[in-house]
């Protein structure tokens, strides 16, 4: 049993959901009527055609009827960009400050409006269109944290380009192939960035990769823009020497964009025409090209975000994901600006120049709503509560979490050190595909447990099924599926729908599957237990990846816990588990006894595990999710460890390697 914690007086008396009720009766009525639901948000949008009425959403999830698709508001036609910024300005909003934007330095800093975002988005949108960039055409994007990102993501989604932002800490062989994949016109970067003491030579990689595109994927990028960012903080000329310059390719922003007109009209774009593409995560192998178009995106985008994190008029919100995920994407630029927030956008890491960065910042900007991952919070656990403790934190009223299932020990962290016991957490599960939050809690109107992702959000209907495909109803555990889709699914993979079938919709018939596992509890919520391919069967029982390393992550010395399989003889698989300390403890027999000890006392002894190793660090993606299946093959000494491009520190695998015991 875990304990239920109810939202805060002080966060209910904000809300505008203060009752379970009312979510329910919400929820309820978004899936009798959606059309009814979705077409009152819509309304606030502008529509050069709005969508006709009986023609909302149609849709086939049965491969064995035909092709699958998701289609929304069919036949309307408007601009993203032109609803995030002219229509905000026409409603009195053009003075809001849309970004707080912090830099990796505290003394760097500045702030931007929505009209002068306006502004600067039409310039950059006229720059893109001098270059030849038109509707259709693949922009990537390989940026730091700065206002110059958001401005040219929105830039493209003014002129209908499909912007494919990759995150700025991939090789150059990621970048290429990521680039040649969709067939890249153009190439956005920056001269470099400081990420806390580290200088990135980016405009370094742009040139490598550029090179590689040719040479290995044949594919040409006609132009690549480059920001000036590090030179004006650091006019040295110190990345010139790395970085080579072909003026035929290669133009400076300052000198493309500065000069053009604040006048851009916009492309009107149909509701099912793409928006963007993002490749997935990479945790289970090779990335995925998603795909998401216009109208329904932004829909989503809007009403998750105002529910989720209930944003209020005067509210400042940040979320500290780097724009290069997908959560980036939806949470730091779509949504917000749809919302008309005031958002902090940051460069650095939260270890920079001390451990109190991210606390540091909340007081400096007064922020209401913190949205952060789990991998972030565990490893600023480690240093102690004493950089929390600094700082007020009084202004916070919704945590967020998000990437991973988060162990309850964090959750509690996070809810009482950080939010004072006062905020409500939401643990939000959502995937690249999915556009926006699937399964979360709701700041004033739900119950919450501490690692449980709660309820579906509106529109929304999930299933559990058995590996039979049989419907688990009730208490239980099984593969997390959607009978049908809400407004932000992606509708297919980037030039492969074939491989999007196969990946989604072909295991069980009439349902997006996604390939995580889940449990429905005796009070509804539902947890959800880590990727399918990482689910345990130790002589008999089935577990979760989550479960074990939520046990592991109580004992006071472990910062963090990864835990694989590796087959037995006789209990069909053992545990193995791999353990990272917190600052100061120590790795010894003591502290494996102490961890067997414990789960045998919270799961039982067929859970305990075989293997205990210490890790200086684990695998994980560049976005700081555990690589599990490279893990596993630690495990089992197999140095075949396939795909690694998405890895973000290879030597950690080495070590992993030289450590077994
Ligand atoms: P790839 O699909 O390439 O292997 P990825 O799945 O890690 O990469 P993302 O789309 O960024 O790429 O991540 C989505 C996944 O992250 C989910 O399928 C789930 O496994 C995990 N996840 C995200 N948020 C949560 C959460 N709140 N609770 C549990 N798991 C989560
Ligand atoms: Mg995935």
């Amino acid at each position: 049993m875990s304990r239920l914690y109810q939202p805060s007086d002080y966060v209910v008396s904000k809300s505008r959901l203060p009752s379970f009720e009312q979510y329910k009766e919400m929820h309820k009525r978004s899936l009798e009527d959606p059309e009814a639901f979705w077409s009152e948000i819509a309304k606030e949008f502008y529509w050069q055609t709005p969508a006709e009425p009986g023609n909302f959403v149609s849709y086939n999830f049965d491969i064995n009827k035909g092709k699958v698709f998701t289609k929304w508001l069919d036949g309307a036609v408007t601009n993203v960009c032109f609803n995030l910024l002219d229509r905000n300005v026409r409603n009195g909003h053009g003075d809001k400050i849309a970004y707080y934007w912090e830099g990796n330095h505290p003394d760097d800093y500045s702030r931007i409006t929505y009209r002068k975002l306006k502004d600067l988005v039409c310039q950059c949108a006229n720059g893109l269109r001098e270059r030849g960039v038109t509707k259709g055409d693949r922009v990537s994007i390989y940026m730091p944290m700065i206002l110059e990102t958001v401005v040219v993501m929105l830039a493209c989604s003014r002129i209908g380009a499909v912007h494919s932002v990759v995150f700025a800490g991939f090789s150059s062989d990621s970048l290429a192939e990521r680039m040649s994949d969709c067939k890249a016109k153009m190439l956005v970067t920056a001269d470099g960035a400081w990420r806390g003491e580290k200088l990135l030579m980016l405009k370094k990689i742009c040139d490598e990769a550029i090179d590689k595109a040719e040479k290995k994927h044949g594919h040409k990028v006609e132009t690549c823009l480059v920001v000036k960012h590090v030179d004006r903080v650091t006019p040295c000329g110190q990345l010139q020497e790395y970085t080579t310059w072909d003026d035929e390719r290669d133009v400076w922003w300052q000198e493309l964009i500065d000069e053009q007109s604040t006048i851009c009209s916009p492309e009107w774009m149909a509701a099912e025409d793409p928006l963007f593409m993002l490749y997935t995560s990479g945790s289970t192998g090779k990335p995925k090209g998603v795909l998401h178009t216009t109208a329904g995106y932004l829909l989503y985008a809007t009403t998750t975000f105002r529910y989720v994190f209930d944003y209020q008029d005067k509210d400042v919100y940040w979320c500290t994901a780097d724009v290069g995920w997908i959560t980036g994407h939806t949470y730091v630029v779509y949504a917000p600006l749809a919302n008309a927030a005031t958002s902090v956008l940051f460069e650095g890491t939260p270890f920079y120049p001390e451990n109190d960065r991210y606390w540091s910042l909340i007081d400096k900007y007064k922020v209401s709503q913190f949205y952060t991952a789990p991998t972030a919070l565990r490893s600023l656990m480690k240093f102690g509560d004493e950089y929390v403790k600094r700082h007020s934190l009084q202004s916070l009223r919704v945590l967020g979490s998000v990437g991973e299932p988060i162990n309850p020990e964090a959750w509690l962290w996070y809810r009482q050190l950080v939010g004072g016991g006062r905020c409500s957490v939401a643990d939000t599960f959502w995937q690249t595909e999915t556009g926006g939050h699937v399964l979360t809690s709701l700041p004033g109107a739900t119950p919450m447990k501490p690692g449980a992702a709660g309820f579906p959000f509106f529109g929304v209907e999930p299933a559990l099924l058995d590996e039979g495909g049989q419907l688990i109803t009730g208490e239980g555990e099984g593969y997390l599926v959607f009978a049908r889709p809400w407004p932000g699914l992606m509708r297919t993979l980037y030039g492969d729908h074939q491989r999007y079938e196969q990946v989604y919709f072909s295991k069980f018939p009439g349902y997006y599957c996604t390939g995580d596992g889940a449990r429905r509890d005796e009070d509804g919520f539902l947890w959800v237990t880590g990727r399918v391919d990482d689910m345990l069967n130790v002589s008999g029982h089935l577990m979760s990846t989550a479960e074990v390393e939520g046990v592991l992550t109580e004992e006071p010395r472990v910062a963090e816990a990864a835990v694989v399989s590796r087959p037995h003889p006789i209990k069909g698989e053992a545990l193995y588990c791999f353990i990272t300390t917190t600052d100061g403890a120590h790795f010894d027999q003591s502290l494996v006894d102490a961890l067997k000890k414990l789960v045998r006392a919270r799961i039982g002894a067929f859970a305990v595990p075989d293997t205990i190793q210490y890790a200086p660090g684990l695998p994980k993606t560049r976005s700081g999710k555990i690589m599990r299946r490279i893990l596993r093959k630690i495990a089992l000494n197999d140095t075949d460890i396939g795909d690694t491009s998405t890895l973000a520190d290879p030597a950690v695998v080495e070590q992993l390697f030289k450590n077994r015991p």
